[in-house]
């Protein structure tokens, strides 16, 4: 009899400690939280996950009240969202599958839970991944993807869909929408200015997004009139900002005509056309650190880097293309495109400070030599802070304004209850200095926890 009342009454205890608060499967304890948004940091967190979401977040004096199956001890470490990779590819060929797979693990390691693929050629294997990850069946980062690029009759990358005559608009977008692709990546292989115009328009009254290369033959400007709603690199930005663009339009010179609008950057024209960007939310993806990295190529020895061993020896074969070029631009003293980076680095700041949308993007995967999936957005934020933006704004390219771009905002950009438990977790404070973005303690994706130890684990499976 005493034992039954001991036993109820232990039962009534336990219940009622455990009551005030939903049952959640992972506690992450001692957590200073960051708000990217505001810049605010508050220590000493708890943060309760049930599944892939965040239920609460509350202070560590209410320690006891809450109990999980997992806990994890953040030891004060910044806890902030995790980062999405606004740009990235995966492809070349299927026989290229497994490598570029292999690739998803790299991304997790380096805190980077989401990534926008920007078009490839091997569409059927990323649907499959993005619906395994989606399910828990595969270890890598939340994908958004285009699908295949929309190009003209002689597409610039494999796999492109031909946009031609008029009527190949409709089709162009049936078939990315049967695909079920999250937005519309255009390319400028061989695209005229007329079907860019039209995908863009049609794309609009569809309700899908648009963004991508442009033929250096249109206007930005006159993209963003038919509901444009990005673009990738400066270049086409960079057009609009120099008072000659239409004259070396009407030449016909395409990029041969980078030197001059490098060189007759305009500020003042520049302020207008960000000024009209910023009003239609036209999302630009500046990809600062590959630009640099390119326009290096020829001097930089590339050979060591620690990051080769986790890149496939047929995506290695890949890096070769962009070398030779960045070789023969050295040899015959072609200096455009490092100019060009230059030119970047003064457009970002006012860029930012005029109101435009600014996502990060570090365009790594095959063919982008040396761009290392992971560790190349961390570049770019740096090259953000280089070029103006504080850690804070740099942070918001790279977790806040990408889920604004798709929608996503209800479910990603903060942590806070309701949203997905994709965090990073670290060392050290990147609102203090961006570089600590690198500092990572553990990486949490839809709910599970990983610390360096299993990082490491998840890399060496991945290993060459
Ligand atoms: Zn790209």
């Amino acid at each position: 009899m005493r034992y039954l009342f001991f036993l109820t009454f232990a039962l009534f205890f336990l219940s009622a400690c455990t009551s005030s608060e939903p049952d959640v499967d992972l506690i992450i304890r001692n957590a200073t939280i960051l708000d990217i948004a505001s810049g605010d940091i508050t220590e000493d967190q708890m943060i309760g996950i049930a599944g892939d979401t965040i239920q609460w977040v509350r202070p560590m004096e209410d320690d006891g009240l809450v109990a999980s199956a997992n806990s994890f001890d953040a030891r004060g470490g910044f806890v902030m969202p995790g980062l999405w990779d606004m740009h990235v590819h995966f492809r070349g060929g299927d026989t290229l599958v497994r490598e570029n797979r292999n690739l998803l693990p790299l991304f997790l390691a380096y805190g980077v839970t989401t990534v926008r693929d920007a078009g490839g050629d091997i569409t059927p294997a990323v649907m499959d991944w993005k619906q395994q990850i989606t399910r828990g069946d595969l270890v890598g980062p939340t994908i958004f993807t285009s699908g295949p690029k929309l190009d003209g009759e002689r597409p610039g990358w494999p796999g492109s869909i031909r946009v031609v005559e008029p009527g190949d608009v409709d089709d162009a977008l049936d078939s990315l929408e049967s695909l079920d692709v999250d937005y519309v990546k255009m390319y400028d292989g061989s695209l005229s200015a007329q079907r860019y115009y039209d995908l863009i328009a049609e794309a609009e009254a569809r309700g899908l997004k648009t963004t991508g290369h442009m033929p250096m033959s249109a206007s930005i400007l006159e993209g963003i009139e038919r509901g444009l709603d990005g673009t990738e690199h400066l270049y086409y930005v960079l057009k609009a900002c120099s008072p000659f663009a239409d004259s070396l339009t009407a030449a016909g010179m395409g990029y041969g005509m980078l030197p001059i609008i490098t060189e007759t950057y305009d500020p003042e024209l520049a302020d207008s056309v960000y000024g009209i960007m910023a009003d239609h939310d036209v999302y630009v993806t500046p990809t600062m650190h590959i630009g640099e990295t390119l326009a290096r190529l020829a001097e930089v020895d590339h050979s060591d880097d620690e990051l080769l061993a986790y890149i496939g020896p047929g995506i290695q074969r890949t890096y070769q293309g962009r070398l030779r070029s960045a070789i023969r631009a050295a040899e015959t003293g072609n200096t455009s495109r490092a100019d060009f980076v230059a030119r970047t680095k003064t457009m970002l700041k006012p860029m930012y400070d005029a109101g435009v949308p600014i996502v990060a993007g570090s365009d790594c995967g095959p063919f982008n030599s040396f761009v290392y999936p992971g560790l190349s957005i961390h570049q770019e934020l740096q090259q953000f802070v280089d070029a103006g933006l504080s850690p804070r704004e740099a942070l918001e390219t790279a977790t806040r304004t990408g889920p604004v771009f798709f929608g996503r905002t209800d479910d990603y950009g903060a942590v806070a209850p309701g949203k997905m438990a994709d965090l990073l977790i670290l060392e050290r404070n990147p609102l203090e200095d961006i570089s600590n973005t690198r500092s990572i303690q553990a990486v949490v994706k839809a709910g599970i926890v990983r610390d360096q130890p299993d990082l490491d684990v998840l890399l060496q499976g991945v290993r060459y």
